[in-house]
């Protein structure tokens, strides 16, 4: 079922901007049994929002159709953890937390954040919807409820007593059908002198660095500063800080406030936004241009390895490797497999494109002379992990910005 209206503002018609056909579900990795069966496809096409300037996906798949099993684990990021920990003893410092203060996250996943905090002995509350990671945080000790985030949780936690002195919510506002909402809950269960702490995938670097697999049916919203603006303050809420963060291909850290007066730093990034033309459908108009010749140029070159005699496999069963698969139409016929950290997808097959998954260790015992990097934001974490793959002569071909081999 398409939605014509924006999620953020209600606005239509919403203008084209890159259609990337029809796609399984980028998470929905299949077992061996699952295979030559029908899978599931859903249209994936970007559109831009001229009243509120928010980029974002029509197709809204029902919630209960994501992939909540086998969800990313962040703890299999060494770099999301550390810079985890990071940003945890900032706010500590910052804020003045103690054990007096609460810690929230929204999709709090296995506890890799709130651990920090925990260690520091502030309490925490996690919220994640997915059954089986909760299960893990609770074990882990990270106080977890296995809950869908809105306007409801806000108001029983509110009930309970429960407001926060700061609460996180990274990598989980682009996935929400229920955008208003979600801030709406944001706004309720802060303590009048809180802060949320978001981060979301930075439009402008999506577009700039031309991070198109960063698009899949999860991720319904493509976030700017001016669009965020609007959404925060329709709730009360203001940007009172924004930095610009590398993680993900490029992040927006936003700090927002009940009452704050909006911050130098986030006014910086509206007036280079208004500058660069963001508020205006062209700036987005030579982005699927852009993209076919990404495509042309990763095929060509796997095209003249393969005439080489060169073996290739993958590295990351990525969400984004599925939509770069996919639309590049690049499957088991050119690569032999693909590796991957977590135990939770080895085993089972990448959607539409079929590609065994199984772990890096398996780089040991047999040699591919090429490896498709589809982790590519993890790009330095990676290379680091497999400096004896490329030791013995391994090399990773890294698909964006532009194709490149090291
Ligand atoms: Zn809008």
């Amino acid at each position: 079922m398409a939605e014509t209206r924006c999620i953020s503002c209600g606005a239509a018609p919403l203008a084209p901007i890159l259609h990337l056909g029809t796609t399984p579900l980028a998470n929905a990795l299949l077992t061996k049994e699952q295979i030559g069966k029908p899978e599931p496809r859903f249209p994936l096409e970007l559109r831009f929002c001229a009243t509120c300037s928010l980029v974002q996906i029509t197709e809204k798949v029902p919630p209960e159709q994501m992939f909540r099993e086998y969800a990313y684990f962040s703890s299999f990021s060494d770099t999301i953890v550390s810079q985890a920990g990071a940003l945890a003893a900032r706010l500590v410092k910052n804020r003045g937390l103690g054990q007096g203060g609460l810690v929230m996250e929204v999709a709090s996943n296995d506890g890799y954040l709130l651990q920090h905090y925990r260690k520091a002995g502030i309490p925490v509350l996690g919220i994640e919807p997915a059954v089986n990671i909760a299960k893990v945080a609770n074990e882990r000790g990270i106080r977890t409820r296995c809950e869908f985030f809105g306007r409801e949780l806000a108001a029983t936690l509110r009930a309970e007593g429960l407001q926060a002195d700061v609460l996180h919510a990274n990598n989980v506002l682009a996935h929400v059908p229920d955008l208003n909402g979600v801030v709406a809950g944001i706004a309720a269960v802060l303590k009048p002198g809180g802060v949320a702490v978001i981060e979301v995938p930075y439009v402008r670097d999506l577009i700039e660095k031309c991070e198109f697999d960063t698009i899949y049916h999860e991720h319904l919203c493509y976030f700017s500063v001016t669009a965020l603006d609007a959404l925060f303050g329709r709730h009360g809420l203001a940007l009172a800080d924004v930095e610009r963060i590398p993680v993900h291909g490029g992040s927006l850290r936003l700090f927002a406030a009940p009452g704050a007066k909006r911050g130098t730093a986030a006014q910086k990034l509206l007036d280079e936004e208004r500058a660069a033309g963001m508020l205006g459908h062209a700036y987005y108009a030579g982005f699927a241009r852009r993209v076919e010749s990404l495509r042309k140029d990763l095929l060509a070159l796997l095209e003249r390895l393969k005439g080489e005699g060169k073996r290739v496999a993958a590295y990351g069963a990525s969400a984004k490797g599925s939509t770069l698969l996919n639309y590049f139409g690049i499957d088991a016929g050119t690569l032999e497999y693909v590796v991957d950290r977590s135990t939770e997808k080895q085993g089972r097959y990448t959607p539409g494109t079929h590609l065994h998954i199984l772990p890096p260790e398996r780089l040991k015992s047999d040699h591919p002379d090429y490896l498709l990097l589809l982790s590519w934001n993890f790009l330095d974490e990676i290379l680091a992990q497999q400096a004896e793959y490329r030791t013995r002569g391994g090399k990773f071909i890294v698909p964006i910005p532009e194709v490149r081999v090291v």
